[in-house]
């Protein structure tokens, strides 16, 4: 039944967001086929573009629908309607896509493997029984597999797999659910799996011979979707230790890979966040806490009450563990403080001294992305500690409309950050830009990221610091403006912009350490901020570093500088009873470290004194990992203490001074007395919480400001966290925390965005 002419009406419709790669133009087909409806679709760089025509009533429903009945992976941020003059379209038509100079673009995320992909794997009448690439318009690779825009097979890795005629007709049917699924393959088309081992090339069944090995006690690197893992038995105490042998990594917790939900909820207690979480569509490594006795091996996570458990997120994958341990050891695939492995030759190059065998596939990975983190141990909202696959490239909307902006993040667990009109995409984790390779494979992903979203930012944001490898880069850039932002503000920017708020606010940055402004060390700091500036109010007491790097390295050293605050002269004979040792020659230069400065620069660290606390209870003297000493010491923690240590606040050079000395001379006394580190650990905790507490109540009652963003790393500590958000939300605050990004120095990067936007506004 048509539509008489004078009848039709016509729309040219353009939706934004995530909605290309989710299926979305098989939906607006359907859509238009159940309203009996003319014209076309089409992907262009950023958008979908639709020309709808018809009877006035159901384009208006069909535009209503776009938004209401939107594929799951979706993320429609807005859809704009225009009549236009009837052309009499005879039917309704998928169009080729077109690329779009300018055009905002968005990359969907990778997917973990949908139900019904699962379902064909496990079915042996299925033509992809068993095949380890099956994937569809709801699941499988994205991100890390496209080469540039628009998001069509030609421009990803899978451009060299010709499709077969089968799955051509499942491409190109509207009826099929892997319409326009670009990377469809089967194991006639599509990438193949073999197993290298020991200079013989398995092509039959690589991944049950692969599983054989691994029950054998074997390391393999197995390639992913973002990269290489390094796999083994995480029952077995003796591959766990080989393991960590091998890589150089002596306490740092891996994660493992379990074969399904019931594995992980045997081995872990999964609060209703951690499960669904576990078994939500970014599938990232989810921290939960161990249960007595799982099976899982002491060496995995030692000193630790957590493990970072993940599930299976691709075919692979799940096929590996129908033949392997339902437990494996899966750690990154690189050597020690160097990026993730992604190619063949690379793999077979740096992994050769670590793998026993390797697992590899012919399905490129364009751009690497290690796998996300999220802490949900706790009942409260969970808390993303690496923010990278599954997650990334998910664009953060902004409060704003910001010009193009490049920010290049901080040195240590570093991101990068592009923003442009109202939204902002932060990279995946890059890593420390300490070594030449984490710089290249920065430079590589930040080339990637501009040519990606087709963008030339005329603005470069950094940190202050100078020696930082990303600010040295920013200063390299050929650019208009750049825009050094300090660290702190960056983290508190951060969080206020994640939570739409434009207002002054007090903000808490907890860190290890950052650039201050008047050449000390800062890390435990209280600003009044809003996007665009900062006035620091307060700060934790300043102790010396002496040696500066070098007391990052030795927690001890900082329990010296805490002791010598606490004790002056007696400290060495106190730290004599605590059983801090130092040679003599050490002990000699830091005792003129400590009385002349030099070299020693004095900071008001957060990080810093959960080093002193760990090393003075000899939970951890030495560290083999950033932020070990403050992890473990939170491990160690009795969560059923409420007792607490009074510290004093005063003010000092215009500050408000937290002065923690008085709590590290209580917690060292008990200790010495013979109160358990258990207990000691736990007044700790809580009395740094009642501080923190009491110095922002201090500064509402001058400013009659409430609310309060919290950020840096140590709120990776759920014990802080949740304390001090009660006991602040209790005391009539409005507390914003990270909802988006961790809060450690992977937020500095949209932080610094923020900062540099508010200062360029193009309008408000
Ligand atoms: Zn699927
Ligand atoms: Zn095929
Ligand atoms: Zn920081």
């Amino acid at each position: 039944m048509r539509v008489p002419k004078e009848r039709l009406v016509r729309k040219i419709v353009r939706v934004s967001g995530v909605v290309q790669g989710v299926g979305f133009r098989p939906f607006v087909a359907l859509l238009a086929s159940r309203y009996r409806l003319c014209g076309w679709v089409r992907n262009t760089s950023g958008t979908v573009e639709i020309e709808i025509e018809g009877s006035p009533e159901y384009v208006d429903t069909f535009v209503d629908s776009l938004l209401s009945e939107a594929p799951p992976l979706a993320q429609i941020t807005s859809v704009s309607s225009l009549d236009a003059d009837p052309i009499g379209y005879s039917h309704f038509e998928i169009r080729e896509s077109t690329a779009e100079e300018g055009g905002r673009c968005v990359i969907p995320a990778d997917i973990a493997v949908c139900e019904e992909c699962l379902q064909e794997i496990a079915d042996p009448k299925n033509r992809r029984f068993h095949y380890a690439f099956t994937n569809c318009t709801n699941c499988g690779p994205r991100y890390t597999i496209v080469r540039r825009v628009p998001y069509d097979r030609a421009n990803t890795t899978m451009a060299s797999f010709a499709m077969c005629t089968d799955c051509a007709a499942e491409y190109h049917s509207s009826h099929d659910r892997r319409f326009h699924a670009e990377p469809i393959a089967c194991p006639q088309c599509g990438p193949r799996v073999w197993l290298e081992n020991e200079g013989e090339i398995v092509e039959s069944e690589p991944l049950r011979r692969a599983g054989e090995l691994l029950f054998q006690g074997r390391i393999v690197a197995i390639k992913g979707l973002g990269g290489f893992h390094l796999a083994c038995d995480a029952r077995s105490d003796g591959v766990v230790r080989m393991l960590r042998s091998r890589k150089g990594r002596s306490a740092k917790p891996f994660a493992i890979m379990v074969r399904d939900i019931k594995e992980a909820e045997r081995i872990c207690e999964l609060t209703p966040q951690a499960r669904e979480l576990l078994l939500s569509r970014q599938r990232p490594i989810v921290l939960a806490r161990k249960k007595p006795s799982p099976g899982i091996s002491e060496q995995v996570a030692p000193s630790n009450k957590n493990l970072g458990v993940m599930l299976p997120y691709t075919p692979l994958h799940v096929l590996l563990l129908e033949y392997s341990p339902a437990a494996l050891v899966m750690t990154s695939g690189n050597l020690s403080e160097e990026p993730l492995v992604f190619t063949n030759s690379l793999a077979r190059e740096k992994l050769a001294g670590l793998a026993d065998a390797f697992l590899m596939h012919d399905r490129d990975i364009h751009i690497p992305c290690d796998d996300s983190v999220v802490r949900a141990d706790y009942s409260e909202e969970p808390v993303l500690i690496r923010r990278a696959r599954g997650y990334v490239p998910e664009a953060i909307q902004l409060p704003f409309e910001s010009p193009e902006i490049l920010a290049v993040g901080a040195e240590q667990k570093n991101t990068f950050c592009l923003a442009w009109e109202q939204q902002a995409v932060v990279s995946q984790h890059i890593g420390d830009l300490d070594t030449a390779e984490t710089l290249d494979y920065f430079k590589y992903a930040v080339d990637h990221f501009l040519a990606l979203f087709g963008r030339r930012p005329a603005i470069v944001a950094h940190d202050l610091h100078p020696a930082y490898m990303s600010s040295q880069y920013a200063k390299a850039m050929q650019v208009d403006t750049r825009v050094g932002v300090q660290h702190h503000h960056a983290h508190v920017a951060a969080c206020l912009a994640e939570n739409g708020c434009t207002d002054r606010c007090i903000g808490i940055a907890l860190d290890g350490t950052g650039y201050g402004t008047e050449g000390t060390v800062w890390g435990g700091e209280l600003l009044l901020a809003d996007l665009k500036d900062f006035e620091r109010v307060g700060r934790f007491a300043v102790v010396r570093m002496p040696g500066g790097e070098a007391s990052i390295r030795d927690p001890c050293r900082m329990a010296l500088a805490y002791l010598q605050s606490a004790y002056q002269d007696k400290c060495w004979d106190i730290a004599n009873s605590l059983g801090i040792k130092f040679s003599e020659l050490e002990t000699r230069v830091i005792k003129r470290q400590l009385e002349t400065g030099l070299n020693s620069p004095l900071t008001s660290s957060a990080g810093r004194l959960f080093d002193a606390v760990s090393a003075a209870l000899g939970v951890c003297r030495e560290r083999t990992y950033e932020g070990q000493p403050a992890a473990e010491l939170e491990a160690a923690v009795d969560e059923t203490e409420g007792g607490s240590y009074a510290g004093r606040l005063y003010y000092a050079e215009g500050l408000l001074n937290l002065d923690f000395t008085p709590i590290f001379r209580c917690a060292v006394e008990e200790f010495l007395s013979g109160t358990s580190v258990q207990t000691v650990a736990a007044r700790f905790h809580n009395s740094l919480v009642d501080l923190l507490a009491r110095a922002c109540e201090d500064i509402r009652n001058r400013t009659r400001i409430s609310t309060i963003a919290l950020s840096g790393g140590v709120f990776q500590n759920a014990i802080i966290t949740i304390k001090l958000s009660e006991r602040l939300r209790a005391s009539g605050f409005d507390v914003l925390m990270h909802r988006v990004l961790p809060p450690n120095d992977a937020c500095i990067s949209f932080g610094q965005a923020i900062v540099a936007a508010s200062r360029h506004i193009i309008k408000g």
